[in-house]
């Protein structure tokens, strides 16, 4: 799959302001710095379409991107929306503005009926965090489809991405049955790319036969 065109949308402080949920959609959270913007920008072949690292923890808006897409084989142009949540973990959050996230998160998760996939991204150069985990643990809870993204490969040797991965996975296992799908990225080699399109090609088929 290609992504053919993304336009920022709206910004939304609240699930019940954001655009009627007519077509496929998909978030993107992580920790701050975990690379967001710049996977986001990646997927989407523009530089400059998420903004990369501005004011850290400002904005708590829920930011919808509409993406037209066309797969290889059938040339069909779909429609889906992009969203990129803002991330936990930002130290300069009051405790107001941590609740403020937590409920708009939350709430946006549980009740976009059109959410198909989250995909919760994880700097791989770390050993698992608590933080991480305890996010993963709470879309567990709430029965929510999410996949792993792991970002930043590049910066690490293959052996310790492997590793990191292995470790996050071991954490997982200690409460999950079942380990989510995930990606190993990378914007700079491009790593992951194409899967990541690929798997929301699937979803969005599954989606337009339902
Ligand atoms: P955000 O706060 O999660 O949106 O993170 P950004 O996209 O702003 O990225 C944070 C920093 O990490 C920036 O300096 C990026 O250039 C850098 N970065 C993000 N992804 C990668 C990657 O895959 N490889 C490398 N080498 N740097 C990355």
């Amino acid at each position: 799959m290609q992504i053919t065109k993304a336009t920022y949308l709206i910004s939304s402080p609240s699930v019940d302001k954001c655009p009627k949920p007519d077509r496929p959609e998909y978030a993107f959270i992580g920790r701050s710095n975990v690379g967001k913007s710049s996977l986001i920008n990646m997927l989407c072949n523009n530089s400059k379409l998420a903004k990369i690292s501005v004011t850290p923890g400002k904005t708590q808006l829920i930011n919808h991107y509409t993406i037209e897409s066309t797969t290889a084989k059938s040339n069909k142009k779909t429609s889906w929306f992009l969203v990129d949540l803002p991330g936990y973990g930002y130290a300069k959050r009051s405790q107001q503005q941590r609740k403020q996230w937590s409920k708009m998160i939350e709430d946006y998760l549980r009740k976009r009926k059109n959410l198909l996939n989250i995909f919760v991204l994880i700097d791989v150069r770390h050993e698992p965090q608590k933080i991480d985990l305890e996010f993963v643990d709470d879309l567990g809870e709430w029965q929510l489809p999410f996949a792993i993204v792991f970002t930043k490969a590049d910066k690490e040797k293959p052996g310790a991405v492997e590793r990191n991965v292995k470790s996050f996975f071991e954490k997982m296992r200690e409460k999950w049955q079942f380990l989510p799908r995930y990606f190993i990225t990378s914007i700079i080699t491009k790593q992951g790319k194409e899967e990541i399109l690929d798997f929301i090609d699937d979803c969005n088929k599954a989606f337009s036969n339902s």
